[in-house]
């Protein structure tokens, strides 16, 4: 599509440091700053990750920024001290950071099941958002009622669901307590996705690819990148019957509402 304004795409959520980007993320980099995506954020997984997030961010500021946290996939395997060094990476990072993620629950990393383990870690990330003024990214995979709760108990007004997979009927609530959803390249095939953006407000949408997640459709066999976000962004465009520019502008200031 065409657009008059100047072209800011955000990618909000993308695992940089991972070892698929080592070699490439000049070339990804140069690739999404000719697609037009001017806002990245790299979301880290646990201690050793925020580190390297920091590092990667700091080294391609202004475009890219960190978020620092444990996920709940990595919660079984933290070393004693993992989560108090996290804790304070994020106390002697408040500058350098624009949110604490990736964190939350899974249930299916758990045979049907939340493991009990993830949510002291999950509470504990929640605690410190709430007490450094953070906005926070939430992986919520199978867990969308559980973290729903969990959250209730904090006051964290600026709460990002990344990737959120339903169920559609929590969404009113989602759009109640103001949270934001963020989608990636999937929306371009799945369904409950178009659905999830249908019913969102669009001052509520962010755009991401969790990278290096793989897609199918027209990203098959292609290494996931932010230059991937105009198509998203398209689909965004189609779902909402909007003008494309209003729609971009939009998306835009929602990052900046957001993060910054
Ligand atoms: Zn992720």
């Amino acid at each position: 599509m065409d657009y008059g304004v100047q072209k800011r795409y955000v990618d909000v959520h993308i695992h940089l440091y991972d070892p698929l980007y080592e070699s490439t993320i000049e070339a990804v980099l140069r690739d999404a700053e000719t697609a037009g995506v001017s806002a990245i954020v790299i979301c880290a997984e646990n201690y050793q990750t925020s580190l390297d997030t920091l590092q990667i961010a700091s080294k391609y500021s202004p475009r890219t920024y960190a978020a620092i946290g444990i996920h709940p996939s990595r919660v079984s395997s933290l070393d004693e001290q993992e989560l108090d060094k996290t804790l304070s990476l994020i106390e002697q990072n408040l500058s350098g950071i624009v949110a604490i993620g990736e964190v939350g629950l899974d249930r299916r990393l758990n045979e049907g099941e939340v493991n009990k383990n993830q949510f002291p870690v999950f509470n504990e990330m929640l605690r410190a958002a709430e007490s450094h003024d953070l906005p926070i990214i939430v992986h919520s995979r199978g867990s969308a009622t559980e973290v729903l709760k969990v959250l209730s108990s904090y006051n964290i007004p600026k709460v990002l669901l990344h990737w959120y997979s339903g169920p559609q009927d929590s969404l009113h609530e989602i759009i109640e307590r103001g949270y934001y959803v963020s989608v990636g390249p999937s929306i371009l095939y799945a369904r409950y996705l178009q659905d999830l953006v249908a019913t969102m407000p669009l001052n509520h949408i962010l755009t991401e690819t969790d990278g290096p997640v793989p897609y199918k459709g027209p990203f098959k066999g292609r290494l996931t990148s932010p230059s991937f976000i105009p198509d998203v962004l398209d689909t965004i465009v189609r779902i909402k019957q909007r003008n494309a520019e209003e729609v971009l502008s939009q998306v835009f200031e929602n990052f900046q509402e957001f993060f910054l």
